[in-house]
């Protein structure tokens, strides 16, 4: 069985961290099978190499069960967007962060 293999100098998408699956997206037929004959799951990567990539992946990744297939949607990241966006999502979580401890403070306040 030959599996969908990614570029060896690519590494393996992050989808624990910020996953966001899409496949509510009306694709029609555009779905490839993963290698266990189900319709492959279309996700984001949301590592530093590929921040926002999409790709395809087997629909039951997080289980015993996956396949290993895999393949890129999208085209490759441009420099510019690799430096930018990782830094925007650090911001994003520092903001979150700020508003946890914010709510926290408040809610003690109230006691
Ligand atoms: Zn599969």
């Amino acid at each position: 069985m030959v599996r969908a293999r990614k570029n060896d100098d690519e590494e393996p998408p992050n989808v624990d961290k910020h996953e966001e699956c899409m496949n509510d997206l009306d694709l029609g037929d555009l779905y490839p099978n993963c290698l266990c004959g189900r319709r492959a799951r279309l996700c984001t990567s949301w590592t530093n190499a590929n921040p926002g990539r999409r790709f395809w992946g087997c629909s039951n990744f997080r289980g015993d069960l996956n396949c290993g297939y895999f393949r890129w949607h999208d085209p490759p990241i441009c420099e510019r967007s690799k430096q930018i966006i990782p830094g925007l999502l650090r911001r994003i979580e520092g903001v979150k962060d700020m508003i946890l401890k914010a709510t926290i403070k408040m809610l003690v306040l109230q006691q």
